[in-house]
């Protein structure tokens, strides 16, 4: 298949018209390319996901025309496949286990960077840790300067979206200094974190383009940093435009006024959300 996208939400709340342009966004483009349109359920955070906004989903997606192959991948079923690759980049010396709180890290002094993806940089308080010392509830974190050495360099990825298109070289001086050792595994719950989860599974499914909001765009050059260290190439990209209530404000899942589902209960077609978000 020359041309494979996806549409992965969390089932964390209703769908909005955000949701609805990136979905069908994502499958026009591939009918465009007679390509193949994939749904993949970003579970990863058990406690927030739940099976009704899962329905809830499929049930949108449907109603706008949307048909995607079955099974769906849900994230919450392939742990053991996330596990084996943190344990892959553990003996490698890639990750070492993290007790810090939020509070701990803003306590040690570092400033949230205005408009950064991650909000402030790990100021590496337990980066000397080995893994052998790992405590229950620990995060793991990514030793970034140590990845960025043991990968081919350069690493870059292709853009497509309006904004940002074209060839995107990464700077892995930028990746140390303004990513930092980003966590891949929660504290807490273990679960896996939403960067790694969604990386690897774009090159499971064969993604050969991920089509997505520019909300996530930061997270681009660390999810080619991840895939390069697995010895995988990257999709191209294509960041699309954020739907924005008339305020001018990004919309969210907690805006349940915006929801899908209350167009449809209002008696909107799926002509109309099309017509809505500019399709
Ligand atoms: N689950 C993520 C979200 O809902 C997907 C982001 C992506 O497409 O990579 O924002």
């Amino acid at each position: 298949m020359s041309f494979v996208t996806r549409f992965a939400p969390s089932p964390t709340g209703p769908l909005h018209i955000g949701h609805a342009y990136s979905a069908l966004l994502a499958h026009d483009r591939a009918r465009a390319e007679g390509g193949q349109f994939l749904l993949r359920l970003e579970d990863t955070d058990r406690a927030r996901s739940r099976p009704e906004w899962e329905q809830a989903i499929y049930d949108d997606l449907a109603w706008l025309g949307l048909t995607w192959p079955e099974p769906v991948l849900r994230q919450s079923d392939q742990f053991d496949r996330y596990t084996a690759a943190l344990t892959a980049l553990a003996d490698r010396g890639l990750v070492y286990p993290c007790s810090c709180s939020r509070a701990d890290i803003l306590a040690a002094g570092v400033a949230p960077q205005e408009g950064a993806t991650y909000g402030p940089v790990y100021p590496g308080t337990c980066r000397a840790r080995a893994m052998s010392d790992r405590a229950p509830g620990d995060a793991l974190r990514l030793n970034i300067a140590r990845a960025v050495a043991c990968t081919p360099a350069p690493l870059s990825f292709v853009e497509t979206g309006p904004d940002k298109a074209g060839p995107h070289p990464i700077s892995t001086d930028d990746l140390v200094r303004n990513t930092g050792d980003i966590v891949l595994s929660r504290r807490g719950t273990g679960d896996p974190a939403y960067v790694l989860a969604s990386a690897l599974d774009d090159h499971h499914q064969s993604i050969t383009q991920v089509v997505r909001g520019v909300d996530v765009f930061g997270f681009t050059a660390v999810q080619v940093l991840l895939l390069a260290l697995f010895g995988h190439r990257a999709p191209s990209y294509h960041h699309h435009r954020l739907i924005r209530d008339a305020s001018g404000k990004r919309l969210a899942k907690r805006d349940d006024a915006k929801s899908l589902a209350t167009y449809r209960a209002d008696g909107a077609t799926p002509y109309d959300i099309r017509r809505m978000v500019g399709l």
